[in-house]
């Protein structure tokens, strides 16, 4: 038997992502190296929070809510390195399976069919440095770029890193994220529209619908 350290599990409206609006089992595995400035699940950072369950129980406990979306999220998932098999496990069920992860692991292992959220950390997120470049090369079909943007030095640097790194905006969506009470998401609109971009604005839609404070949503 497998376990995992998971802070919580529940059925949820998919927030964010090119499949924003989706019934969801969301599992949120915990532990994270980072500390973004924003995080918004603070309390799933300690890597003892949470409690530990056995890979098969989490796999069944998906299967009987019977969602058409799994997400698998954190903390950062990557950290821990039973996340695979349960990945595996995961990708027998009739439903979409996605990975978001700050990218600050190699995200090689990963097992299709799961679709990757690399959640890149701008200057913004005060941890930058810790991005996995090298993951860039790593992206395939249905894999999606994240961007919490706080700021406009955030956008510029976006703009960069994405000629920097010859992202196809056509094969690969590409969400800009504005970081909540930080940047207003009109001025994100107009910038994307002034700069005639192919990417995506994206509004966390759970804060919208729940309200900002609202957990479990
Ligand atoms: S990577 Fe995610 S969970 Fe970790 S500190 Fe940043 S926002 Fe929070």
């Amino acid at each position: 038997m497998s376990y995992l350290r998971v802070f919580e599990i529940y059925d949820a409206i998919q927030g964010e992502s090119t499949l924003a609006g989706m019934p969801c089992t969301l599992i949120r595995l915990a532990g994270c190296p980072l500390r973004c400035s924003y995080c918004d699940t603070p309390e799933a950072i300690p890597a003892q929070s949470g409690q530990v369950m056995d890979i098969d129980d989490i796999t069944q406990q998906v299967r009987r809510a019977r969602r058409p979306l799994v997400l698998v999220t954190g903390g950062e998932p990557l950290a821990q390195r039973g996340v695979f098999e349960l990945l595996r496990s995961l990708s027998h069920q009739p439903a979409i399976i996605q990975l978001e992860t700050s990218g600050a692991y190699d995200i090689r292992p990963v097992p299709p069919p799961v679709r990757r959220i690399l959640d890149i950390k701008t200057p913004g997120s005060g941890e930058c440095s810790r991005n996995r470049w090298s993951n860039m090369q790593a992206l395939r079909e249905g894999d999606e770029l994240k961007f919490v943007l706080t700021d406009r030095a955030d956008y510029e640097w976006t703009m960069d890193c994405l000629k920097r790194h010859a992202i196809d905006l056509d094969a690969i969506p590409v969400l800009l994220s504005p970081c909540w009470g930080l940047l207003d998401p009109r001025d994100l609109a107009q910038w994307i529209l002034d700069d005639h971009l192919n990417v995506r604005l994206q509004l966390q839609m759970h804060k919208y619908v729940w309200g900002a404070e609202a957990r479990r949503v």
